[in-house]
């Protein structure tokens, strides 16, 4: 299992709390209308017969936290997201937030 930004034992946390599925409920920009509001990923499940197993990250529960700020939150400031919507959830947060300042302190914002 690929246990990123956090450790393993937060990982595991964050997942059970999500029931191993995607958290993401629009965040990214998609409705998930089709999955009752939230995104239907879910850990090591194959969205596609064409794409490798789907590898859920716990992440910040704001896309906007900085990785080596994210890696210092527990599990109640985390939650399980796909790539794809982590990815977009960042960047829309991004574009909302684009007039105030920054946090990009850390400089990892190149995905
Ligand atoms: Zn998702
Ligand atoms: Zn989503």
């Amino acid at each position: 299992m690929s246990e990123p930004i956090v450790a393993a034992s937060l990982f595991r946390t964050v997942m059970a709390a999500a029931g191993g599925r995607c958290q993401c409920e629009g965040e990214c920009g998609q409705a998930h209308a089709k999955s009752e509001g939230r995104c239907p990923r879910e850990h090591d499940q194959y969205a596609s017969k064409h794409s490798g197993p789907v590898r859920l990250m716990a992440a910040a529960a704001d896309p906007l936290t900085p990785d080596c700020q994210a890696a210092a939150l527990s599990a109640s400031g985390l939650r399980a997201w796909c790539p794809q919507c982590f990815t977009a959830a960042r960047r829309s947060a991004q574009r909302r937030s684009a007039s105030a300042p920054s946090a990009d302190q850390c400089g990892l914002f190149d995905l």
